[in-house]
């Protein structure tokens, strides 16, 4: 009896020991300096299963982080928050990365999924690449040079509400700046603005730089953007003979997340990272809009946990489905 109750007791010891707390909370808008913290609680916590790396540097001196999870040689990219206020893209990519973490060091399924995928196929996470843009959204605006302040106020049209900052600290939209159809995209606004100022060439952002250069390397498989809002999926751009595997990846991942998928437009306007890596490589990219519509702004904290029960699943699906791409 001693025994058996020595052994419960181990056991109980054990699990407990297990169960540590979980690193990324969305419980406040998830700010650069979160992501930081949370980088290096992640790397201490999963060692050699996780590879951080600086991707580019922004205007003002903000890391571009990649995180690879995974060892296999065939990888497939996540990149969040092209835009500043759409920031809960970078939550729901560090949750990702930390759900299939913890999942892959214990061996453990994810639903009916094996995470042992990772052996062969890596996820790069790239959860924030505008990181001066999300700062700005979010109004911390102590550590950016003061004469920024008031070019942020001409920039916002006069307005100090900054909740619906979309551009980059330069007042570049950062989706309008991928030389894919760029030529085509409308001029206006003509000068740096909170959102849809083009830039006066493609690829003259920083963090688009960065982004492009980091692609040309790793060479995925399958590429996402995440954005909002809208709870759709955009994944056609002069696809050209690819267009029948392009509709049959989105669709899947369609069904998964129960996101609409947009209807194939001829007419569609490029300039953005899924249209230009779909015309580089000739491999898919999806474009994926979490959250109802909300205008403006950020979408609400309460909505995250919704988005992310749909999501949860999207970077082991694409993992399975780049193997089989490789192949
Ligand atoms: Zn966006």
């Amino acid at each position: 009896m001693v025994r058996i109750i020595c052994v419960l007791f181990c056991i109980f010891t054990l699990t407990n020991a297990k169960a540590e707390a979980k690193i990324v909370k969305v419980n406040s808008p998830y700010s650069y300096e979160r992501l930081q913290k949370d980088l290096n609680k992640i790397q201490t916590r999963y060692g050699e299963n996780i590879e951080i790396k600086t991707i580019g540097i922004t205007n003002f001196g903000r890391r571009i982080s990649g995180v690879k999870l995974g060892k296999g040689k065939t990888n497939i990219v996540l990149v969040g928050a092209h835009h500043g206020r759409e920031w809960l893209t970078s939550a729901l990519l560090m949750k990702m990365l930390e759900n299939y973490a913890e999942s892959y060091v214990d061996h453990k399924r994810m639903g009916f999924r094996s995470t042992d995928i990772f052996n062969q196929v890596s996820i790069w996470f790239i959860p924030m690449l505008n990181p001066d843009g999300v700062t700005i959204q979010q109004h911390h605006l102590e550590s950016f040079p003061p004469s920024l302040q008031k070019q942020l106020l001409v920039m916002n049209e006069g307005s100090k509400n900054l909740k619906r900052w979309k551009a980059n600290g330069m007042g570049v939209d950062l989706n309008r700046q991928y030389p894919a159809g760029w030529k085509q995209l409308n001029q206006e606004p003509s000068n740096p603005s909170y959102a849809f100022y083009k830039g006066k060439r493609p690829l003259e952002s920083k963090e688009v730089i960065a982004l492009t250069e980091f692609i040309n390397e790793v060479r995925p498989q399958v590429a996402v953007a995440y954005h909002t809002a809208g709870r759709e999926i955009f994944w056609n751009y002069k696809n050209g003979k690819y267009l029948k595997r392009d509709y049959k990846l989105a669709k899947k991942v369609s069904r998964l997340t129960n996101y609409k998928l947009s209807k194939p437009d001829p007419e569609s306007v490029g300039g953005g990272f899924t249209d230009w890596f779909i015309t580089t490589y000739h491999k898919p990219a999806i474009t994926i809009e979490i959250s109802y519509l909300v205008g403006e702004t950020s979408p609400p904290l309460s909505v995250f946990k919704k988005e992310w029960k749909r999501n949860k699943y999207v970077g082991l699906l694409l993992a399975e489905e780049a193997k089989k791409l490789s192949q």
